[in-house]
Formats: C-alpha cells, structure tokens, sequence
C-alpha cells in the first residue's frame, strides 16, 4: 500500500491521490448530510447544558448544498402529491408556532435592532440588508406566512385608477369549496379528474436547441422585462382561473427554466375545467407594469447623479433634484403607455389527469424536476449557449428590477428609499444575477389551501416517521425544553467544519443500518413507501 507521506513518491503519483476532505465532503453528500451545516448553540433546559447542534442549512434550490436541495425537492413531491386530488377540503387554521419559528422571529428582531443602529451611525447597511432578506426567507421555509413587518408600504391610492381592465372571459358564480367536481363511472366509481398545465412565455426571435438563431434580432429586452415581471402574470393568471372556474382554485406550481433561458411554468390545478377555458385565459391574461420610463438614458458612464445628504440624487450638472420615486410615479400621465406589458405565449398545455394514476405520478415528477437547479443552470448548451446568456445579462444589467434598484438613477429617477452610494448597473438584486437570470421570484408556488399541511409539517411528518422506525418515540415532546441561540462567527466552541461532518455521517450511517434491517424484517411487505420516506429523511 502506497503511503502519502512516503517521500519516495514521485509528486505526480503523490498528487493523483484524492484529498482525504474532498472525499469527506462527497461521503456527506451520498449520506444526504447537509454540507454547510449552521451551529446553534441549544440550552437543554431539563439537564440546564449547553451544546452545539448542527441544523441543515437547507438550501432551496443551489447546487452548493446538493443534500438540502434533494431533500427539499423530495419533500415539495410529497406536499405536492398531498394536495392535488383531495377530497375534502382542508382545515385552514394556523398552528401555534414551534420553537424554530419563534427562534427565527426574535432573531430577526435581534438584526432588524442592528440595522436601524447602523443606519443611525451612517455604516453601510447592505450585508445586515442581505441577511434579513435571507432571514425573511427562511422565515418562509419555516413555514410561516407574508412578512414579520405585514404589508410593508401602504398601497398608493392614485396607482387605483390603472387599475387593470378585467379581460373579457366567462364568469361563473363563486362556490364556497376549493375541490373540483367529480364525475361517477358506470360503474359507480367515483373520478377526481384534474390539470396539468404549462404555461410559457412568447418568443423573442427565432431559436434552435435554446439559442437564438439570429442574436442581432433577438429582442433581449423584451425577454429580460419578461423574467423580471413574471410572477405578476402568473398571479394575474390565477386570479382569472378562479373567477373563471366558480371556486376557489388551489394549485401547485413549479417555475422552470427553459433552454432559450425563459421561466415557465407548470401547474397542478386541483379540479377541472374545459381545456379551451384554460387556453381562453392564458390567453386574456395580461400585466401592465406602470413604471417610470426606463427606455431613455438620461445618465451613463462618467455622467451619473450625485448625492446631496439634504436633497437626495441631483443632475451633476445643473444641480436640479431628480424626481423621487413616488413623484415619478404621480407624473406618469393618464394618457401614458405603461413601461412594460407581459402577456403568455402562444405554447399552451393543457392535459388532464386522474387521481392515483401514472400520469399523475408523471407530472409530480415533471413539476419537481428542476427544483434542485437554479434558472441559469439550465445552460448545457456550450459556448452558443453561454454566450446566449450572457447578453441576457447584459440586457438584464440596466433593467430595473424593482421600485428600489440603483438602476433607475440611468432614467433620471431617484430609487424609492434612495440613499448614498447607489450605482447604475450595479444593484445587487438577484434578478440580476447569472443564476437568476431576471426571475428572483419564487420557484415554488403553493396555493393557501393546497393541502392541510405547511412545508414544515410535512418535515415533521418526516422526522416522526424516522423516529418511530427508529423505535426512538417516547411521547410527545416537551416544546419549551429547548432554547436555541445563534453562535457568533468565530465561537471557539464549534468543532471544525469536518469534524462536525464526520460526526454527522457516523450518526447518518447507524441510521441507515437499523432502517435495512427493519426493512428486512418488514420483508414481503409494501415497502416502496418505507423507501420513499427513507429517502426524503
Ligand atoms: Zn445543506
Ligand atoms: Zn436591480
């Protein structure tokens, strides 16, 4: 056996061999370890120690934590499967929050405190900025809904008057429930028919394999106003389904990226609606992005606004106030062209599918697929493909992508919350980046009443169940038995990263071994659902 350290090795020999840590990280990931774990320091309250816990950082969708994501994206299968055929309507009463949702709460109390404090001494705000937003998230992921702050800005009352012409489509009157209608076979078996629906954007020029055939022609801006406004027409699209349908539609969706680098969209539509319908409101539906213009360039390159601490951005030269958000806004004219207008294209599918079917099982599948990838990993095409996306970027680089991006001061508006140190061309707004490519959106859209469980009971569901194969329950547990603190950068407490891993693949693997052997035991029995479960846990 060849030692490493054996200085009679030629250093080619020496180099070939794999890096004791890389392959700690690769066993982590086949063990569905998270690898960017997050300490906690948690107060055991009954024996009154402190220790240091690793909870998964639960990556959504990025390729740096491949084990969260997978792990999420089995458990949006499960919440998706839950909710699509159900024949009951689900109770919608909020559950008392648990520990890890207070915990998130009061420590995004704790940043939200240090962030007015540094506001107030003038300090850059923008990492504290990034971390609530991340914070606000996973207040998400855990389960809780909307804002810690509700709605943050008070509606404006003259945007009213745009208010958005409802297009011309059937209307039918509102039902109380949110299940579709069922149909009886001759043989008195009963049918839960539902949708599987696409939607996609229009075309911005022609393409083959998701690139453009001719770039000069392709209408890049369009298509970058597209990415960044898609959410609006999505909600647009479902608020029509639901006048359209008579009932309060619930649905599951998962946004995609194509090839040509657009988002679409799949829908699971809880019950069923004639497919010339669906097709009819894809196609009345619209949105109608009323901006301020951002199609002339009133300042570029070494000609850019400068801050007054009094006034705001001026014109560095005449010295004249730019107008403020809100006061770009109010001069937009009544007669005025709204900046953008977003509609579907014309690639509408609509197939129907039955409870318990493959299809249906197909579809599940189908909506989960890109859930572990972000929009921009949609490239595989090579160099005609990369160069694609990069042009989308450039087209994406002076877009403004919400009412507070740095890039309105290029059209001579100030952004809303305006304040020193902005730059066009350089907000760091995720529509803009290469993984987001316009869509910063959310990737996975779940109607209220989907299902009867949140995301987070569904990760619960999974933990119990583990836990009772394991043979591991004894009762419910105590929710105040645990206090849990952030650990500050640095802690001298928290082992090394590898070490905590190691830890976790050891535990991982005594696991693994006591579920084979129940599986053994339960041999001859329906196991596919053991493995299911075994695989998301
Ligand atoms: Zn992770
Ligand atoms: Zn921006």
């Amino acid at each position: 056996m060849t030692h490493p350290h054996d200085r009679a090795l030629p250093r080619a020999v020496r180099q070939s061999m794999p890096m004791a840590r890389d392959v700690l990280v690769e066993v982590a990931k086949q063990h569905g370890v998270c690898i960017r774990p997050i300490p906690l320091k948690r107060l055991d309250t009954y024996t009154g120690k402190w220790e240091i816990i690793d909870v998964p950082c639960g990556a959504t969708f990025d390729s740096k934590c491949p084990p969260c994501a997978k792990r999420n994206k089995q458990l949006r299968k499960a919440q998706c499967r839950e909710g699509w055929h159900l024949d009951a309507e689900p109770a919608i009463t909020p559950d008392e929050p648990n520990e890890e949702q207070r915990w998130l709460v009061e420590f995004r109390a704790d940043v939200h405190a240090q962030r007015e404090a540094a506001e107030k001494a003038g300090h850059e705000t923008a990492e504290l900025d990034e971390l609530i937003s991340g914070l606000d998230e996973e207040i998400n992921a855990a389960g809780m809904r909307g804002n810690v702050l509700g709605r943050t800005a008070a509606k404006r009352s003259r945007s009213t008057r745009r208010r958005q012409d409802a297009p011309d489509l059937p209307k039918r009157k509102m039902a109380h429930t949110t299940l579709g209608r069922t149909f009886q076979g001759s043989d008195g078996k009963v049918y839960r028919p539902s949708l599987f629906v696409t939607l996609t954007l229009p075309s911005y020029g022609k393409v083959r394999d998701g690139v453009p055939l001719y770039p000069d022609a392709y209408d890049y801006r369009r298509a970058a106003r597209d990415a960044l406004h898609f959410s609006k027409l999505v909600d647009r699209f479902v608020q029509n389904l639901r006048r359209v349908a008579g009932y309060d539609v619930q649905y599951f969706a998962s946004v995609e990226p194509q090839k040509r680098l657009a988002p679409h969209l799949h829908m699971a539509i809880r019950g069923t609606l004639p497919r010339a319908e669906i097709k009819q409101i894809a196609a009345a539906t619209y949105h109608q992005v009323w901006w301020p213009q951002a199609n002339e360039v009133r300042f570029d390159a070494d000609h850019l606004p400068v801050w007054d601490e009094q006034a705001g951005y001026l014109d560095p030269a005449t010295g004249e106030v730019l107008p403020t958000w809100d006061e770009a806004l109010d001069a937009i004219g009544e007669d005025a062209e709204p900046l953008h207008m977003i509609r579907f294209g014309e690639q509408i599918d609509v197939q129907g599918v039955l409870a318990g079917t493959p299809d249906a099982d197909q579809c599940i599948r189908y909506l989960s697929k890109y859930l572990t990838k972000s929009l921009g990993d949609a490239l595989d095409g090579g160099q005609a493909q990369r160069e694609h996306a990069a042009r989308m970027l450039d087209a994406l680089r002076y877009e403004p992508c919400s009412p507070t991006c740095p890039n309105w001061l290029r059209y001579g508006v100030q952004p809303k919350g305006a304040k020193s140190g902005m730059q066009p061309g350089r907000c760091r707004g995720k529509a803009h980046k290469p993984d987001h490519l316009g869509y910063a959106g959310r990737r996975v859209l779940v109607s209220r009443k989907w299902s009867n469980k949140t995301l987070a009971e569904h990760k619960q569901d999974r933990r119990t169940w583990v836990l009772e194969a394991l043979g591991q329950t004894d009762g419910p547990t105590d929710p105040h038995r645990y206090i849990w603190r952030p650990v500050p950068a640095g802690d001298a407490n928290v082992p090394p990263l590898a070490a905590r891993l190691l830890r976790s693949v050891h535990e991982r693997q005594r696991w693994r071994a006591h579920l084979r052997e129940l599986e053994a035991r339960a041999a001859g029995q329906d196991l596919s659902a053991t493995e299911d479960m075994a695989r998301a846990a």
